[in-house]
């Protein structure tokens, strides 16, 4: 293939119907296309060809019943996008819109993400189209446990890890876990996020936004900058962006706005550990209302239907969905002042909304800024393996030098004059280090 509109003619009509698995593979095609051609043995091996295409794709049907009575039918997924580095390793995510396509995209970004952490993990995800939003916990646990009967021929701790994502928290983790276990009859490290009296890590629930924050400080040291007095405008209010609220107030920035699916929340006194601690009690409520917040906060104002990239801010975190910031946030953003966007949520940013950002002002990808929640998972399995536990200070300080070699990676691969491309560095850094180990083990 001469061009790379061929090449993403040919992985269209493979995976038709499949727009984020495009996007996803797209951008990692455009930052690795020049070095890749300038490397003749890896093209003669159809690396790129090969590596686009997961190992397996498993989808099964997921039958339970509601709290009325009534039978309900959902899908189950598990792609298990790449073993090169090590076990298929990826979170699972419950949300009416997953489709195999989501779960094809995630699982592409998963496998470099778990590259750029430098520890052993290849790329997987699942999920299901189940909706938990109003579902009662024993709805939650007949769900999970019939996901886990058909899912659990497929996993083990030595050749598929998953965890949580969107939808998944520590309460579906367990109900997960338990059923693994009773089927299994082992008491194993095969899911990562457990509850830290069975197995968890310290440190995992605040992984990601822990990691984020880390990675966004990396960025501003280059700029001789830090988040001190920066107003930072994030989405959501699910784990990661209540992890990256409390990192980032502990340092000093100012979080003036958090979101939901009814729209966003701009508080101008800042979030402080009491907010907080109220994020994570919406989050646990199930309600999905940020409203709730400006019910309870009154100097907070609450705008429905809207996004929180139109506030006034200095740095900006996707912490919600793939495709929640589009171009025209980009420009609004950009015009109130805004210097850096980092995507915590995966592939948070379109296509040319992730462009835009990179050229105008600091862009970094999903796949390098949450790779702290994955890291972790990481250090949970070595944990598990190991039959010990670290304490927090010490996962703590492993995260953050993870985050700092993630960055570093970028760096080394994405710099251009006096400039880094985090695009670039994150997809060639991750890309490397899979396609090495695909060559290094034959056609497989
Ligand atoms: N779902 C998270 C991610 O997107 C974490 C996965 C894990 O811990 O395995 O990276």
């Amino acid at each position: 293939m001469k061009t790379i509109a061929e090449f993403m003619d040919m992985v269209k009509a493979k995976s038709p119907n499949e727009p984020e698995f495009h996007q996803a593979v797209e951008e990692v095609v455009e930052s690795i296309w020049e070095i890749y051609h300038q490397n003749p043995k890896m093209v003669k091996a159809k690396i790129l060809e090969r590596i686009i295409e997961p190992e397996r794709s498993i989808i099964f049907r997921v039958p339970w019943v509601d709290d009325k009575g009534e039978i309900q039918v959902n899908r189950g997924y598990r792609v298990q996008f790449n073993s090169a580095i090590g076990p298929y390793k990826g979170g699972i995510r419950f949300h009416p819109k997953v489709t195999l396509s989501t779960l094809k995209f995630l699982g592409f970004e998963q496998t470099f993400k778990n590259a750029l952490t430098t520890l052993p993990m290849g790329g997987g995800k699942g999920g299901s189209d189940f909706d938990p939003s109003g579902k009662s916990d024993g709805e939650i646990m007949r769900f999970c446990q019939s996901f886990m009967t058909e899912l659990f021929r497929h996993i083990g701790p030595d050749t598929d890890v998953p965890a949580g994502d969107i939808g998944v928290g520590g309460r579906e983790v367990g109900y997960l876990f338990g059923q693994y276990k009773r089927l299994a009859n082992h008491f194993t490290g095969v899911l990562t996020g457990k509850g830290q009296t069975w197995g968890g890590s310290k440190i995992r629930p605040e992984a990601t936004g822990f990691g984020a924050v880390y990675f966004g400080e990396e960025v501003l040291k280059t700029q001789n900058d830090s988040f001190k007095g920066k107003r930072v405008a994030i989405s959501g209010f699910g784990n990661v962006s209540w992890g990256t609220a409390m990192k980032l107030t502990e340092l000093g920035a100012k979080v003036v706005a958090i979101s939901g699916p009814d729209g966003y929340i701009l508080d101008e006194d800042g979030l402080d550990t009491d907010k907080i601690e109220f994020m994570l009690e919406m989050r646990s409520s199930g309600r999905n209302r940020a409203e709730d917040y400006s019910d309870k906060y009154k100097n907070a104002k609450f705008f429905a239907g809207k996004k929180p990239w139109e506030v006034k801010c200095d740095v900006a975190m996707t912490c919600a969905i793939q495709n929640e910031c589009n171009k025209e946030d980009v420009e609004l953003l950009i015009k109130n002042g805004c210097k850096m966007l980092l995507e915590v949520s995966n592939m948070g940013c379109t296509a040319d909304a992730a462009k835009l950002a990179a050229e105008k002002i600091i862009f970094a990808p999903g796949k390098a800024v949450n790779a702290g929640g994955v890291a972790v998972s990481g250090l949970e399995m070595s944990q598990n393996s190991g039959r010990i536990s670290w304490t927090e200070e010490e996962v703590d300080a492993k995260l953050h030098q993870i985050m700092k070699s993630i960055h570093e990676q970028c760096v080394k691969y994405g710099r251009k004059g006096d400039k880094v491309n985090y695009i670039n560095g994150a997809n060639v850094g991750g890309f490397m280090k899979v396609a090495t180990a695909m060559m290094e083990q034959g056609v497989c």
